[in-house]
């Protein structure tokens, strides 16, 4: 059972296998479920693995796209076992073979590893047992950089191969052979040679990459253009997504209340931004009475061996990240992957967060969000020398794609990840699972869309009246933040000292929930109609200054329609501007009235099930 439908697949000329190999009654089949029940003690298949190890065992080349936690191993291991002769494990990662390597070895399968520096004697013995005329082993993990450095290895090989002792080669996590991958491995590359060296053995390549430009590269690299295709749904069904607005400092304490009361003990990632940032995460937690501790490029590698090997060993629960923690570490019950700084891409953000529940249960993947989080992004893509003028563009646009993830209210959150793949989904199978449904799914009634076109008209007017389009053109600097407060109608001292009070604009949308207002002049930047230019100061503060964007004049013309999603409670929507704004009172008072107004729209919604209506 192929759980999934690809909108425009990019393997045009591989068809997805669906079907085609779950049969039950091959001539292996019977000792395929013995293997399966008694070796490796399981019940049930995950999809496609049934399916992948048929392939397999007929001897075919498999490329398998699964994601993270769906079962990629058990796709060799399982033929491995049945196989005549060794498997040869090709894995990026010293840690994750070792790992598989125990595991294996604690289920009586004869599995060796040989890695960079292991003692002389140690490797021989691997060595001799790889030359008897039955192999002592069934399988065995390398990494790349083995493969390429070790004359002795090739020759073993090679003479296996002579024996027809070769089963079949595995290439995991395999988005390591292409350049547009995350994780690009200079070795990996070679092994698009095997193929050539030993025509007759099939390969099985595996990977939970989700871009098709990886996949089709990955494909084209191996030189395993007839392969069959398993291609899994990249759905996880047991996370649930969530974007958390981040309200400045005390969205720190936010977390750590929130840790404390919900995930005590469990193991958790928060991955933050820069290294003083996962310093001071992780001392503030710590003074919290959470058992945490900090990771990033910074440490020397034994200190971040040792920090990953107190987490895997739950030492401590939480580590605080950058983003160069969890690739390829096989935590299963990763319990929370909180982002308290904005990811750089759909991509990244669907990887990190896929770090959180392989096992399979309910794991939470919160975004700590705030608008100026990609202000501080956007620097450090602008600073980078390294980058050449299209790299930088590819930068930005995936990071306006994240930005407009984020100020998203009103679409599922597993469509807009996994569509962002090319791949389709239902919304209904988001919805209907009560603990993992996402955030916009939960909200869903609440929102609805209004017309903004006219609203959106006349603020890209004015902007372009105040501060022009920038390019060389002296220019008067405004935030958006000021622009916001014009249409609020604020009369604060800016507003009064430039006579802002006077425009047209002002007070427009003082019927507007600032939050809404935000989110609109947000959706302006990223659609094009307005642009921040970032201005470089002497301290370390940002100034990003709004100008009309590319596409401001197709709406000033009148042919785009706008739509935003917005809470639907105008009834009680606050006047935020009111000299009163910051009060706490106020803000009691506001999340009171919130609060409300969830629990009568609840009410609304139980009504209407209850009446089956929507
Ligand atoms: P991947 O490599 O795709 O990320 P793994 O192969 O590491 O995933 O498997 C993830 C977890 O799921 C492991 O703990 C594994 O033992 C478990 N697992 C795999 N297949 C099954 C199955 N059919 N039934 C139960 N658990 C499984
Ligand atoms: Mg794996
Ligand atoms: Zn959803």
């Amino acid at each position: 059972t192929s759980n999934c439908s690809l909108k425009k697949t990019s393997f045009s000329n591989i068809p997805v296998s669906k079907g085609e190999f779950s049969k039950t009654n091959y001539p292996h089949s019977r000792e395929l479920f013995t293997v399966f029940r008694s070796t490796f003690g399981l019940h049930d298949f995950r999809p496609n693995q049934l399916e992948t190890i048929n392939a397999a065992l007929l001897g075919h080349d498999c490329f398998v796209l699964m994601p993270t936690g769906g079962g990629k191993s058990l796709c060799y291991q399982l033929p491995a076992v049945i196989s005549k002769g060794v498997t040869l494990v090709i894995s990026p990662l010293k840690s994750l073979v070792i790992d598989q390597t125990e595991k294996l070895k604690s289920l009586d399968i004869p599995t060796a590893h040989l890695l960079g520096n292991m003692p002389h004697e140690e490797e021989n013995s691997i060595f001799t047992k790889l030359c008897m005329s039955e192999p002592g082993l069934k399988m065995l993990y390398v990494t790349p950089e083995k493969i390429a450095a070790s004359m002795k290895l090739g020759q073993i090989l090679n003479n296996l191969h002579c024996r027809g002792k070769l089963a079949r080669l595995v290439i995991d996590e395999a988005h390591c052979v292409s350049h547009w991958g995350h994780d690009f491995r200079p070795d990996y590359k070679r092994l698009g040679e095997f193929r050539k060296k030993y025509p007759d053995v099939p390969i099985m390549a595996l990977t939970a990459t989700a871009t098709p430009r990886v996949r089709e590269d990955v494909l084209h690299q191996l030189q395993i253009s007839g392969t069959k295709l398993f291609l899994s749904s990249f759905n996880r069904p047991n996370l649930l997504y969530k974007v958390v607005p981040k309200k400045g400092k005390s969205a720190m304490i936010e977390i750590a209340n929130l840790i404390k009361e919900k995930y005590k003990n469990l193991s958790g990632i928060i991955y933050c931004l820069s290294r003083n940032e996962c310093d001071n995460t992780a001392t503030f937690m710590c003074n919290e009475g959470i058992k945490a501790i900090s990771y990033h490029a910074g440490l020397t590698d034994s200190k971040r061996n040792d920090v990953q090997m107190k987490w895997i060993t739950n030492k401590v629960n939480l580590v605080c990240a950058t983003i160069a923690f969890g690739m390829g570490i096989d935590k299963p019950d990763v319990r929370y992957v909180f982002h308290y700084s904005l990811p750089k891409s759909i991509e990244g953000y669907y990887q990190e967060s896929g770090r959180a529940g392989r096992d399979g249960k309910t794991s939470h993947c919160l975004l700590y969000y705030n608008y100026q989080d990609m202000h501080r992004i956007r620097k450090l893509i602008e600073l980078d020398d390294s980058g050449n003028f299209e790299s930088k563009k590819v930068h930005m646009q995936n990071l306006f794609r994240i930005v407009s993830y984020c100020e998203n209210k009103a679409d599922c959150r597993r469509t807009l990840q996994l569509n962002y793949f090319g791949e389709t989904f239902d919304d209904n199978k988001c919805i209907s699972n009560k603990e993992t449904a996402c955030d916009n799914c939960r909200n869903k009634a609440a929102f609805k869309y209004i017309d903004v076109t006219e609203d959106s008209i006349e603020i890209v007017k004015t902007v372009k009246e105040l501060c022009g389009s920038g390019g060389g053109s002296w220019n008067n600097n405004f935030t958006l933040i000021h622009i916001i407060d014009i249409f609020k109608g604020s009369s604060n001292q800016k507003i009064k000292s430039n006579n802002h009070d006077k425009l047209s604009l002002h007070g427009r949308g003082k019927q507007w929930d600032r939050f809404d207002a935000e989110r609109l002049m947000h959706k302006l930047v990223l659609e094009g109609y307005l642009r921040e230019e970032m201005v470089a100061s002497k301290v370390d503060i940002i100034n990003a200054f709004v100008r009309v964007g590319p596409e401001a004049d197709k709406l000033i013309r009148g042919s785009i329609k706008l739509k935003l999603a917005s809470a639907s409670k105008n009834k009680l929507n606050i006047e935020t501007t009111s000299k009163h704004t910051n009060t706490p009172v106020n803000n009691v008072l506001k999340e009171i009235q919130e609060k409300c107004y969830e629990n009568l729209m609840d009410v609304c919604r139980g009504l209407a099930a209850s009446l089956n209506v929507n």
